[in-house]
């Protein structure tokens, strides 16, 4: 986006609805710019826009590091708040201890910038602080987000975008616990906070090429949300590598293999065309099915033919 304006905010997550065919999500996100919350509530009314408490303490802790003489006592001293305490009452003693401690009762300066943080803290509880911490530890600007989804939607067939796009949004529950450097690969674990499994995402170092312990994609030929957050949020990648992509899948395999009766590339509507075809073998099957059922010999020899006729297609779809 070349600014960040009203209109390029409204522009963007129009975008966005329809990347996610017009499904509106519960939540989103943001940092606090005001446009962005005024084209939000104009394009998705009934989205409940929040505050990134991370944004939110990020800037907390940069406005208050002289106090702590450095960003990494801050962190220290505060994390203990926000992830410690679960009840009101030791939260409040530990916090004026605190206070004490680092002599800032009557900093108003120190008061001031931890006002937002504390009514933060005060009306959320534990679990749902860390939680969002997962989710906006590392949540990208919307518009990155959603370009890898935007560029999906185009290559693939519309049932595996689908399928896609939901492996892609529960890549945003999952959270990356360790990071183990092992010679010639990098082990990845990754969490789902819902569920709190844990999967490990093996990126080989000579060509970043992904394989996760869940295997979707060994198995469906579709990327999963744990390979799908790596290739984000640690390869920074926009676009979808090709390899990920497999051909059968992808909107163009489908119109190229429609030639007309002297072998030339007819264009057509490949959904339209599949479509056409669906109906054809049913057709075809339907028939086969009433006169195989006649007798026991013709139902042998139909479903050994079905079985055999299925090997091959499924040996002509995986190559
Ligand atoms: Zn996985």
């Amino acid at each position: 986006m070349y600014d960040e304006t009203n209109d390029s905010f409204i522009w963007l997550f129009e975008t966005f609805l329809e990347a996610m065919s017009k499904k509106a999500p519960k939540t989103i996100f943001t940092d606090q710019d005001a446009a962005m919350a005024k084209a939000i509530s104009s394009v998705m009314p009934d989205t409940y826009h929040r505050l990134c408490t991370w944004n939110i303490m990020q800037n907390a802790f940069k406005k208050v590091n002289q106090l702590f003489r450095s960003l990494d006592r801050v962190n220290k001293v505060l994390s203990k708040f926000i992830y410690y305490y679960d009840k009101e009452d030791e939260f409040l003693a530990a916090w004026d201890k605190m206070l004490t401690e680092y002599n800032l009762h009557e900093n108003d300066r120190f008061k001031k910038t931890f006002e937002h943080f504390e009514r933060v803290l005060n009306d959320k509880r534990y679990k749902e602080l860390e939680v969002e911490y997962a989710l906006c530890q590392k949540i990208p600007q919307v518009q990155r987000l959603i370009n890898m989804l935007i560029e999906a939607g185009k290559v693939y067939t519309k049932i595996i975008f689908e399928e896609f796009q939901d492996e892609f949004m529960s890549a945003l529950e999952f959270y990356m616990k360790s990071t183990v450097d092992d010679e010639e690969d990098i082990v990845y674990t990754i969490v789902d906070v819902d569920t709190s499994k844990e999967f490990r995402v093996i990126r080989k170092k000579i060509n970043n090429s992904l394989s996760c312990s869940y295997r979707l994609f060994e198995m469906n030929g579709v990327l999963c949300g744990h390979a799908i957050k790596i290739l984000r949020e640690v390869l920074n990648l926009k676009e979808l590598p090709s390899e990920y992509i497999l051909k059968r899948w992808t909107r163009k395999s489908r119109s190229e293999s429609v030639k007309d009766m002297d072998g030339r590339d007819i264009q057509v509507d490949a959904r339209l065309q599949q479509t056409a075809w669906y109906r054809n073998l049913c057709y075809i099957f339907t028939k086969i099915s009433f006169r195989g059922a006649e007798s026991q010999e013709t139902y042998k020899v139909t479903v050994e033919r079905a079985n055999e006729l299925n090997n091959i297609i499924e040996e002509m779809l995986s190559t």
